[in-house]
């Protein structure tokens, strides 16, 4: 049984995407979890649609979702305060020292964060290579576990298939309400599951497959 989790992700809507039922699990056994937020998506082109946001209330909104989200995931947050699409230009040891701090003050025993070069968008994986970091300077007997998510959609060719496969089919209703949180990126990719009860049957399970497993690299450290 795991003492705390941490959940290290760019953006707010990562920690829903990615391991919101995973952190249900984790929450539905007592277990604190604890999402690390590296920004507030203030660069995020979605405007929403009709467009009622812009680039100076947008960050508002979206840490109010985020909040919002983190209410219904049952967690505790800590923004990190970075700013959007300019993570991948921090120093790495920088950020790595500064998540080695926070991560030594809660001592989790997990820590979940994106697969660096397999997570697709440039502030994932430069959070996940500074978190991946992080652990890495810890003492070896203090380190958490890792679990790295990639997303890449040739990760299986590549990595191989992941060892963790956590089915969070039970948590699928609370993955989708956190989801719906970030109501700012609904003309996006939410808008398709806005209504996805008037999909086609097809269409809605294989959603409802999708969202029903989240996967994970367990980190090597001894490479
Ligand atoms: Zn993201």
């Amino acid at each position: 049984m795991e003492k705390h989790v941490v959940v290290i992700y760019p953006h707010p809507d990562d920690e829903s995407f990615g391991a919101a039922g995973s952190i249900s699990k984790f929450r539905e056994q007592g277990i604190p979890v604890t999402y690390f937020c590296g920004t507030l998506g203030e660069m995020g082109r979605n405007m929403g649609n009709p467009t009622f946001a812009n680039r100076e209330i947008l960050p508002e909104i979206r840490k109010s979702e985020l909040i919002n989200a983190c209410k219904v995931l049952d967690m505790d947050l800590k923004m990190l305060g970075y700013r959007d699409k300019t993570l991948e230009f921090e120093e790495r040891s920088e950020v790595a020292a500064h998540l080695k701090e926070l991560l030594e003050e809660l001592e989790p025993s997990l820590v979940i964060t994106h697969y660096p070069e397999h997570a697709v968008h440039p502030d994932h994986n430069a959070l996940g290579a500074a978190a991946i970091e992080a652990v890495r300077l810890m003492e070896p007997e203090k380190r958490p576990v890792v679990w790295a998510q990639a997303i890449t959609n040739d990760h299986y060719e590549v990595l191989g298939k992941p060892d963790i496969k956590n089915d969070t089919s039970d948590y699928y209703d609370k993955k989708m309400e956190a989801i719906f949180c970030h109501d700012s990126q609904a003309s996006g990719v939410l808008s398709q599951f806005k209504h996805v009860d008037k999909l086609e049957t097809e269409v809605q399970e294989d959603i409802k497959n999708r969202f029903s497993t989240e996967e994970f690299y367990t980190w090597n450290f001894d490479d």
